[in-house]
């Protein structure tokens, strides 16, 4: 290349490794293990990638793709509380409020291929392909864009997974479920191949998701700190999760080959991952010290008091694992939300509304005010009453005591105007109560998920933290550089800066300009444009039925208790 102009024949590749952190594989990138994400970080720029609060893949990959805070794409969870009642509700595509960089590269001709990013379903018309994501309905047969393309993958390379195969996932059958991983990367690398040598592209993204929710189940065989671990177990198959690793990493080898040399590779986490520890159940709490307050009609008192007795979704899940009932543990999970259990559980139909101040959706200690004039059956009054109240929580948080050890379980309450910025910060949790270290999971909003306050973690070991991974490489990288603050809004202007295009104006992220050398910055200046790029969102399109499995699906991977 001699001048800016030729970057538009300049390709970019993303290739997200759900969950990845520096943490586990600095070691394998060392050894060996991963020579690829090596050599990356000797010929490019890298570092620790600060994500989204709290680091959660949904919010946090919309964040990367529009280059903009969840208040201003308003995607702050999986799931959030309707305004209009109190039902939670899935995320969709629709309720992105600003373009992606998908968009803005279409709007100006480049070809895109988009393929497994969260929050994509239903797919969007783009210049070039689009495949959605894990949270396309079962049922559905329309997650790609355009529509054709399924039934060509389902041709050429026996269709793309939109999800790992998880049947083994929390059973005792560890390798299986890991060998189920190493073929989704498989899988997903055959897929993409097929796409990147049959389609033209300029922008290619693709999402390893397998990372994620191998180390969400893994965590324990390789952390000896952790309450779970076990030494006979690690000692068995921690050289399968390394293998996982290998495998991973050849995968992203094997798409650089599809790159020349002046074109550029974007190898990234949406937020690391640590060990969890315990469950903490925020509306037991809110409930404990009277912000959320139970009907008094006969059917929740029945259910309250079977709730006391342990009969709540972890305690059948807990018996039904200890049984060896494993058919029934499936069956349980998936059944749709009629279920005669289910109709037995407290949940937030129990909940007498006209008399709740505050109330939890989401597992990361997120906390919605019922606001009088927002939330239909609001009673907190707006102004001073709400600020005294959201005071009185936080101060309140910090005294929680893990009844086991007597420490605190709170570390940090952020204020929701700390973490989120722009015209939908209405959207937003009011409160987010981080835990100490990170250690423990939210769980539970419908459901109130089990009767204690704190519990010992089931059926996962590991969680979010907020710092993933970065690694750049390609023309005009510096080689060798490591990225000391890069923030996951800072990747979509970056993009659009090594491919020579100017930055909307309204995006919160800056050009990474550190990761570049002296000669490109020299010769491409960083541009702004002053076109809007917020969009109108609609509703999302999901029916009840499709609603229920996916949450269902959800609360499986630990996103909602
Ligand atoms: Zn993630």
């Amino acid at each position: 290349m001699s001048d800016g102009s030729t970057l538009t024949e300049r390709k970019v590749m993303v290739i997200g490794l759900d969950g990845a952190t520096f943490d586990l594989i600095s070691p394998w990138i060392a050894d060996g293990t991963m020579p690829t994400l090596q050599r990356l970080m000797k010929k490019g720029a890298s570092g620790v990638l600060t994500t989204t609060l709290p680091p959660i893949s949904s919010s946090a990959w919309v964040s990367f793709a529009t280059g903009k805070n969840p208040g201003k794409h308003g995607l702050v969870d999986f799931v959030h509380p309707r305004q209009d009642s109190y039902q939670i509700s899935i995320v969709g595509a629709q309720q992105r409020a600003s373009k992606a960089i998908w968009n803005l590269l279409s709007d100006v001709g480049r070809k895109v291929g988009i393929v497994g990013m969260p929050v994509t379903y239903p797919p969007e018309e783009v210049n070039g392909y689009m495949i959605s994501d894990f949270l396309t309905p079962t049922a559905s047969d329309d997650y790609t864009y355009p529509l054709s393309l399924r039934e060509e993958l389902d041709g050429a390379v026996g269709g793309f997974p939109l999800l790992p195969d998880e049947r083994y996932r929390s059973t005792k059958f560890v390798d299986k479920f890991i060998a189920d991983m190493v073929t989704d990367v498989e899988r997903r690398l055959d897929g993409a191949l097929y796409l990147l040598d049959n389609k033209d592209w300029d922008f290619f993204f693709l999402l390893f998701w397998s990372s994620d929710m191998l180390q969400h189940e893994t965590w324990r065989l390789l952390d000896r700190s952790h309450p779970q671990h076990d030494p006979e177990a690690a000692e068995r198959y921690r050289d399968l999760v390394a293998d996982f690793h290998r495998r991973l990493d050849e995968a992203v080898g094997r798409l650089t080959e599809e790159l020349g040399p002046e074109d550029l590779v974007v190898v990234m986490s949406d937020h690391g991952f640590g060990p969890v520890h315990s469950f903490f159940l925020v509306n037991n709490w809110l409930r404990e010290i009277g912000l959320l307050k139970l009907k008094r009609r006969p059917l929740t008192r029945l259910k309250y008091g079977l709730f006391k007795l342990g009969f709540t979704p972890l305690g059948v899940f807990r018996l039904v694992k200890a049984l060896r009932l494993g058919f029934l543990r499936r069956r349980f999970r998936f059944q749709r939300g009629g279920g005669l259990m289910k109709r037995l559980f407290l949940s937030f139909a129990d909940v007498d509304w006209a008399r709740t101040k505050a109330f939890a959706v989401g597992s990361f200690g997120q906390i919605y005010i019922n606001l009088k004039g927002k939330r239909p059956q609001g009673i907190v009054g707006p102004g001073e009453e709400y600020e005294k109240l959201r005071e009185e929580i936080a101060a309140r948080a910090e005294e929680i005591r893990d009844p086991r050890t007597g420490e605190r379980v709170v570390e940090r309450v952020y204020r929701r105007e700390e973490i989120y910025s722009g015209p939908l910060l209405e959207k937003a949790p009011d409160l987010v109560l981080q835990s100490r270290n990170w250690e423990y999971m939210a769980f539970g909003h419908a459901d109130f998920g089990a009767s204690h306050v704190v519990e010992p973690i089931f059926g996962m070991s590991g969680h979010h933290r907020p710092h993933g991974i970065v690694m750049l490489a390609g023309e005009g990288i510096r080689q060798g550089v490591r990225l000391e603050r890069a923030n996951i809004i800072d990747l979509a202007p970056t993009i659009l800066y090594a491919m020579g295009l100017p930055i909307p104006s309204d995006m919160d992220g800056r050009v990474l300009t550190e990761a570049f050398n002296p000669e490109f910055r020299s010769r491409v200046q960083v541009e702004f444009s002053d076109e809007p790029s917020q969009r109108p969102t609609g509703e999302g399109e999901y029916s009840a039925d499709d609603e229920e499995e996916i949450r269902e699906r959800l609360r499986g991977l630990g996103y909602v208790g």
